[in-house]
């Protein structure tokens, strides 16, 4: 039996997480469980679990969670410090499923602890970077990376050195717009932009998508998961996503990862690696898909790809100002706020005003991610 947490077991990856989990009855122990508020859907999984812990980051959910624990024997707690303390319990793998920088403080304490990590929450990568690879390499920390393209790039990448590689190209769907014109996007509401063609996903990184800052957070993720060298990090648009990603070697053979668009997928590569396990899904069928396209990513009107490369070549505290900015541009944009072509030019207002020096610590993200988007909602109140 192999024991997991799962932080942000209410969202889409943690429901994923828990679909696979549950498919293989008496094979998982599961030790924590945690989402933000939801204290009746996480109260319900703690239950049907048996989870050891469940807790709520927002203590306002906890008498909730309580009271919808009551009679059992699952510790409920509240609070960021038990949200980390939860982080840091002995399970065999940890997925990170909390949506933005919010994930990043129990994240960096499951990786400090030395666990085997399925990192899909890609804003704690982007954010911390260095800070994070680094606790890495100390703690002895295993990041399996659980977004489909890196999990793509992963597999490609298996028994392959660096120096081999020639580039790794990052596919992208386009997103629900991705044949929209700058006129048509302008006019872009919450209710379009989290309808993604091909992916079921949590409403923030359907934003993302929608604007492709998905794949330029992409990009940063991969700049520090993969370390070929950003120039070697291409992006391309493929429609049907049924390429994840790939990878081109010296010797001209280029490896692609396949497979229909559902994250089970590179989360069940994630649960059993080094071991493969089985999914639910029909096998891919590229007959009736018929043919895979390909066209090249247009950063005149999605400009997030252009201003991530730059936030990635400027490194240092750059990335994490982009994150947390475009965090509260979204926010504004699926509260009905401000327009959806306003979300990457606000980013860019960001980066220019505010240019901190490179973080050292967990601490020192916090704080550069705390100013930022203090900085992002001056700029907003300006606009708005
Ligand atoms: P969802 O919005 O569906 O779920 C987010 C989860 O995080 C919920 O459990 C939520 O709890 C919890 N949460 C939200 N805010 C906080 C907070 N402040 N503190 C603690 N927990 C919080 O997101 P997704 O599952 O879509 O995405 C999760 C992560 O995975 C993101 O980083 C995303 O980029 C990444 N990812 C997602 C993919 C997908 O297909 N969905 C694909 C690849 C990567 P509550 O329910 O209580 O609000």
């Amino acid at each position: 039996m192999r024991s997991v947490s799962v932080l942000g077991a209410t969202g889409s990856i943690g429901a994923s997480t828990l679909d696979l989990i549950r498919r293989q009855p008496g094979q998982w122990r599961v030790v924590a469980l945690t989402a933000n508020g939801n204290a009746a859907e996480l109260a319900k999984l703690a239950r049907e679990f048996s989870a050891e812990v469940a807790v709520v980051a927002d203590e306002a959910a906890l008498p909730a969670l309580r009271e919808a624990l009551a009679g059992t024997n699952i510790q409920a707690a509240g609070g960021e410090a038990a949200l980390v303390e939860a982080a840091t319990r002995e399970a065999d793998i940890t997925v990170a499923a909390i949506v933005g920088c919010a994930g990043l403080a129990p994240t960096m304490a499951a990786i400090e602890q030395g666990r085997a990590v399925a990192l899909a929450n890609k804003e704690a990568l982007v954010a911390a970077g260095s800070v994070m690879t680094a606790a890495v390499a100390r703690s002895g920390a295993t990041l399996l990376p659980t977004d489909s393209e890196h999990n793509a790039i992963f597999q490609c990448l298996a028994g392959n050195s660096y120096d081999n590689v020639r580039s790794i190209t990052l596919t992208a769907s386009g997103g629900p717009f991705r044949d929209w014109t700058l006129e048509q996007l302008r006019t872009a509401t919450p209710a379009q932009a989290v309808k993604h063609p091909n992916w079921s996903m949590g409403a923030k990184i359907s934003v993302d998508s929608a604007t492709m800052f998905n794949k330029g957070l992409e990009l940063i993720e991969a700049h520090h998961l993969f370390p070929v060298g950003l120039d070697k990090l291409k992006i391309i648009v493929h429609p049907q996503s049924v390429i994840h990603s790939m990878v081109e070697y010296r010797d001209g053979s280029t490896l692609a990862q396949l497979g229909p668009s559902d994250m089970r997928v590179p989360i069940a590569s994630c649960l059993a690696w080094p071991q493969r396990m089985e999914t639910p899904l029909a096998p891919l069928d590229l007959a009736a898909i018929g043919e895979l396209t390909f066209r090249a990513a247009d950063e005149e009107r999605f400009p997030a790809t252009r201003i991530c490369r730059a936030a990635a070549e400027a490194g240092g505290a750059a990335p994490a100002v982009l994150n947390a900015a475009n965090e509260v541009a979204v926010a504004a944009f699926l509260d009905g706020k401000f327009p959806f072509t306003r979300i990457a030019v606000l980013v860019e207002q960001v980066l220019a005003r505010y240019a901190p020096p490179s973080p050292a610590s967990l601490a020192d993200v916090m704080a550069i991610d705390a100013a930022a988007r203090a900085e992002a909602c001056s700029v907003l109140e300006l606009v708005t």
